[in-house]
């Protein structure tokens, strides 16, 4: 049976054009597919062109809006795959990873480095990829399928603004490659009988990247205009003296806040020194030990609205959802 798969385009770099203005997407989804003819040859496509945005204006709201297509079509397709520029792909692919939790079918998000209409282009081979994962049968949930790797989309992040190969897999495994049109699949993602849709965010969530000297009261202004803060802060994790006192009483008051790591690999271990360990024995400030900041950030937007207690968000962000987390305490 030949799989029915939506393809729904939001524009990026793939889907881009040279304007007098530099690089704009432009590229209707119609025109992108037929400039892979191959994947006629794999599936039925049909497609939607949600919008047309670099991806640096895509927010929570078309987070919300790319879930609502894929919820309205999710018995009518076998698979779905999103084209999005690539710079905020690993932010769109972690809060899909949330709003669809543990679809059998897959969700693909793909996108190039040099647009479709380039000479040289990774557009092509990044969308025929896609397009042969979303027809295999062991390809759960959502996933970034960039530059021959297949990326869970709780784990990728854009490790290189220009090279073809983007995208990286942060401590956890890629789950495939795909080389010359052939899957290696190493993992085969867990899933739900019926996948959970979520169509609310809380937007409310911001992110601290610490720098040394930087004053508290930048600390202050960010808790008090946020229901939730992550903290980047350095090496496995702490805070300089003067800000543990605001953290922690910013906490009682009903605050989320997450302890993690500006060092992209390995993850967030607060308790080792002497700058970190009172925060991590303070149940009511959360630490994101291996997930990435992307996941971390948009897994708060998920969970704040339907957490009713301090307690029931801790348990809600160290539950893994697509391997998230791999260490938790809890
Ligand atoms: N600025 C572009 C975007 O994120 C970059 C890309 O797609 O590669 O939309």
């Amino acid at each position: 049976m030949r799989k029915r798969i939506l393809f729904v385009a939001t524009g990026g770099t793939i889907a881009s054009e040279m304007t007098a203005f530099g690089l704009e997407p432009g590229v209707s989804a119609e025109a992108l597919l037929q400039a892979v003819p191959a994947i006629a040859g794999l599936c039925d496509v049909d497609s939607e062109q949600l919008y047309d945005l670099d991806s640096t204006d895509i927010g929570p709201e078309h987070w919300l809006g790319i879930a609502r297509v894929i919820r309205e079509n999710y018995a009518g397709y076998d698979g779905f795959v999103i084209s999005h520029g690539t710079d905020t792909m690993a932010y769109s692919a972690a809060a899909l990873s949330y709003l669809i939790q543990g679809s059998v079918k897959p969700i693909i998000f793909t996108g190039a480095q040099k647009p479709i209409g380039f000479d040289t282009t990774d557009s092509r081979v990044n969308l025929l990829d896609s397009f042969i994962c979303a027809c295999r049968g062991d390809m759960h949930g959502v996933m970034i399928v960039f530059n021959g790797r297949v990326i869970l989309g709780t784990r990728a992040r854009k490790t290189h603004s220009k090279s073809f190969d983007a995208f990286s897999s942060i401590n956890y495994p890629h789950i495939a490659d795909v080389r010359d049109g052939r899957v290696l699949q190493y993992i085969v993602p867990e899933y739900m009988p019926e996948p959970l849709f979520s169509d609310v965010l809380d937007t409310r969530v911001s992110l601290m990247k610490l720098i040394p000297g930087a004053p508290e009261a930048q600390l202050e202004w960010l808790l008090q205009r946020s229901d939730a803060l992550v903290i980047e802060s350095f090496g496995v994790g702490g805070l300089p003296k003067g800000m543990h006192e605001a953290v922690h009483a910013s906490a009682r008051e009903g605050k989320l806040i997450v302890m993690t790591t500006q060092v992209q690999n390995e993850g967030s271990d607060l308790a080792v020194y002497g700058t970190g360990r009172a925060l991590s024995e303070d149940p009511l400030i959360l630490e994101a030990y291996d997930m990435t900041t992307e996941a971390a950030v948009t897994k708060l937007m998920w969970l704040l609205p339907r957490a009713k207690s301090q307690v029931e968000a801790a348990r809600l962000f160290y539950t893994p959802v697509s391997k998230d987390i791999l260490t938790a305490r809890m």
